[in-house]
């Protein structure tokens, strides 16, 4: 069927005089995404163009593999989570930039890096899980640290980059010291060990164990759907979700984004794919396969998700926390945030 397509796209091609590169009917993906997320993305495009993608799952490692493949990697794409693995793509030298109207018209200006190394192809915002009959409606970053919630809060290691950025936002916006007692606060407030993942921040205030978490906006979507399966829906039955925002400031917003490989034998399909996961109809496949808010501001964000009210995002850019990201994770061991004492 492929190999069919691939005969008619060439003939029809031909036809017209369009030049069309030989044997550019295939794309390799090096991504640290699930597999199960990507896969419906990666399908259509397919059905689309009828370009093979192939897809190589990298839980840990993506720059590692790139690096010491070199000129003979066969990866187009990089994908991954979180604006500060993508910064560290570009770092190692793993990335070239692209120039095309079609990414720069479909993301905003804050979701792609200027010399175009680096695009986003959906956001998250780190939200407030609450237990359902919580009184609380909203909440402020810097109040996770207030005396209120002592031995209240669940959250995941301090190291995790999802927090990672989150600290250095906070950095960013108020200081070193202000930001360490804020961490000591967060720890004072913990009702268990930072460890686990998001999910399990509505797991232990549905057992009880804490009453806020700090966790992604996305895994509402898995869990409330009955994707993550009947626990998991219990759990997210159990919770009510919140949007923080920074005092006199907005929600923070992390992205999954990707990058044309530095030596991609498929330069050019990598670029369509690109162009392709912003259009309309993919972003529709990650707001409502993954949960997660489309960058493409045409396409709509799932109902569970909008739920959450309207998502105002911090006016911070994700490069003006970068620089801030190395001493925020310092600062996470220097408070002893993952050692539970409390
Ligand atoms: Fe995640």
């Amino acid at each position: 069927m492929a190999s069919l397509h691939k005969i008619i796209f060439a003939t029809s091609a031909l036809a017209l005089g369009v030049a069309v590169p030989a044997f550019a009917e295939e794309l390799n993906i090096y991504t640290t995404r699930e597999p199960g997320l990507v896969q419906p993305l990666l399908d259509a495009f397919t059905a689309e163009t009828g370009v093979t993608v192939n897809t190589v799952f990298l839980q840990d490692g993506i720059i590692e593999r790139a690096k010491a493949e070199g000129e003979s990697s066969p990866a187009d794409i990089l994908m991954t989570v979180d604006f500060g693995n993508l910064i560290d793509l570009v770092d190692a030298g793993l990335t070239q930039p692209i120039q095309s109207d079609v990414l720069s018209a479909a993301i905003p200006e804050t979701l792609r890096d200027k010399d175009g190394n680096w695009f986003a192809l959906s956001s998250r915002a780190r939200v407030v899980y609450a237990a359902k009959d919580l009184d609380l409606d909203a909440i402020t970053y810097e109040q996770l640290a207030d005396e209120e919630w002592k031995g209240r809060l669940c959250i995941r290691s301090g190291q995790h980059p999802y927090n990672t950025a989150t600290f250095a936002a906070y950095l960013a916006k108020h200081g070193e010291e202000a930001t360490k007692t804020w961490l000591e606060g967060i720890k004072a407030n913990q009702a268990r060990a930072a460890a686990g993942g998001d999910r399990d921040g509505a797991r232990d205030i549905a057992a009880g164990i804490c009453d806020i978490a700090l966790a992604n906006s996305y895994y509402v979507g898995l869990m409330a759907s009955g994707a993550g399966g009947d626990e998991q829906k219990a759990w997210a039955d159990a919770i009510k979700v919140i949007l923080p925002t920074f005092e006199n400031g907005g929600t923070l917003v992390n992205i999954s984004g990707a990058a044309v490989a530095k030596h991609a034998p498929n330069k050019d399909q990598a670029v369509k794919l690109l162009e392709y996961l912003v259009s309309p109809a993919a972003q529709k496949i990650y707001a409502e396969a993954n949960f997660e808010y489309p960058v493409n501001a045409s396409a709509e964000v799932h109902p569970i998700i909008a739920a959450f009210g309207t998502l105002t995002p911090d006016s911070l850019a994700l490069s003006d926390i970068l620089p801030f990201r190395k001493r925020a994770s310092e600062l996470v061991d220097e408070v002893n945030f993952d050692t539970f004492s409390n």
